[in-house]
């Protein structure tokens, strides 16, 4: 397995991808089967893929996303189940936003939380970094989308005994852009998922109408992709 070179960098410059080794990349990826951490997943070949049953609703098609991704990709995979329904809401748990929500899907703490569990995988797994999917527009929905969040959460962590790096190499990066940018197939992009509501896509929440939109912008859903 390869190893990263040098310490590893601030969440918003670990690079293009470039850096990647050959074969995999000392990190766990935290792949909810979606366009942006299915990208970075071909970009980066992590050591590890982690797909997280955190009591959403769309738990069961994300896995399924997720082994068909890293099946087409050929990386390993692990599965984690963690229940955050008693803390859990909006479109993700039901249709009932929590009271502040900046947005429909709004989950409160669910990213620190689920770095940190992946922090924790990395940390028994020997790998030194955790690569989560988050882009430019997360930020503009919620805090912890953006840069600061995760320049603070990989000081939180990396603080710690290991010493896990978190990163989010595409937050200054569109969705269009990062896949753009992966190489994806569209073999491999028709197993994405983005659902909030349910196991087979809905077509109507944020999540499904994102992945419409991005999916246009490049050209996949009307043939015209260059
Ligand atoms: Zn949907």
């Amino acid at each position: 397995m390869a190893t990263l070179p040098g310490p590893p960098a601030q969440p918003d410059r670990i690079g293009d991808g470039a850096q990647a080794a050959e074969d995999h990349t000392d990190a766990v990826l935290l792949l909810s089967g979606g366009l942006d951490s299915t990208a970075l997943a071909a970009l980066f070949r992590p050591a590890l893929c982690l797909a997280i049953d955190y009591g959403q609703r769309s738990a069961a098609g994300e896995i399924r996303a997720a082994t068909a991704i890293c099946r087409a990709l050929d990386l390993v995979m692990k599965t984690l189940t963690l229940d955050l329904g008693g803390i859990g809401g909006g479109l993700l748990k039901n249709e009932d936003a929590i009271p502040g929500a900046p947005s429909p899907e709004w989950w409160p703490y669910r990213n620190q939380i689920l770095a940190t569990a992946a922090a924790s995988i990395a940390l028994q797994a020997g790998l030194p970094q955790v690569l989560t999917g988050t882009v430019a527009g997360d930020g503009a929905r919620h805090i912890d989308g953006r840069p600061a969040f995760y320049q603070a959460l990989d000081r939180l962590i990396g603080m710690q005994e290991g010493g896990i790096r978190v990163c989010a190499p595409a937050i200054r990066e569109t969705s269009a852009e990062l896949v753009r940018r992966s190489g994806l197939t569209e073999d491999v992009l028709g197993w994405t998922v983005s659902c909030h509501r349910a196991n087979f896509p809905c077509g109507d929440c944020p999540g499904c109408r994102k992945r419409s939109q991005v999916l246009s912008e490049l050209g996949i859903l009307s043939g015209r992709r260059p």
